[in-house]
């Protein structure tokens, strides 16, 4: 992939966080790994919103946090994306938001339940990081955000916000999504009084792996890119018997 293809790649995931409501004016962030450098990473500037990234204004930002391409201000929390990078060679992808109802169940202290299938995905694998309500403007503090998040791939930050770490950056997106539906579905289930007898690990843990799956990311983010992005959707799948057929 080229610098350019992943500049386009992050322009659409910023498309699909804004449509889905997590612009939260322009405090959310989204940053990917240049591809064929580990050392480097794109990211959204700080002071344009999530649907408003574009070739030209897209930085580039070294695992220090400083910029090495590129002209706008980066985001003072640049050091979420930074710390998590180097902590983990796994992930290609952040995305660090304050999405309302995640913010609301991390104040609660409660944790992810399998309420539904996002909460399947991320029972028991959503750390929380609570150290400070304040923003991640430092090194160390970033650092303490990566420790937080461990191996898994999300980390709420206490009444403040989520940090979602992808092994793509379409993975980043999809989960992100994913992950405030379910905290939705739990304040209503608990707003509703609570929940019904959970169903056992063994029967949750195949939903989890197939939800993980990086096709159905791909599937995912692909469905969200064409809604956003207004793009049409391809003939294989508008009309998947006319190859066969003809
Ligand atoms: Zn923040």
């Amino acid at each position: 992939m080229t610098n350019d293809a992943a500049v386009e790649a992050l322009i659409t995931a910023g498309r699909i966080l804004e449509h889905v409501g997590q612009g939260d004016m322009i405090r959310g962030h989204v940053s990917v790994r240049v591809p064929g450098n580990d050392a480097h990473f794109l990211m959204k500037p700080h002071l344009v919103g999530f649907d408003e990234i574009t070739q030209g204004n897209a930085l580039t930002i070294d695992l220090d946090g400083k910029v090495v391409a590129g002209h706008a201000r980066r985001h003072g929390e640049v050091f979420i994306h930074s710390e998590i990078y180097r902590a983990r060679p796994d992930v290609r992808a952040v995305v660090h938001t304050h999405p309302t109802h995640l913010v609301a169940l991390s104040a609660t202290g409660k944790p992810m339940r399998p309420h539904c299938q996002g909460g399947a995905v991320f029972a028991g694998a959503l750390p929380t990081y609570d150290d400070t309500i304040n923003l991640i403007r430092t090194r160390e503090l970033g650092a303490a955000v990566a420790r937080a998040l461990g191996p898994h791939r999300a980390v709420l930050l206490k009444s403040h916000g989520v940090a979602v770490a992808g092994t793509t950056l379409e993975e980043a997106v999809v989960l992100s999504v994913m992950l405030e539906e379910a905290a939705r579905v739990q304040l209503l289930v608990e707003a509703a009084g609570g929940a019904a007898p959970e169903f056992p690990p063994e029967d949750i843990a195949p939903l989890r792996q197939f939800l993980l799956s990086p096709e159905q990311c791909a599937i995912n983010f692909a469905y969200l890119a064409r809604k956003v992005m207004g793009t049409p959707m391809p003939a294989a799948l508008a009309n998947p018997g006319a190859e066969r057929a003809g």
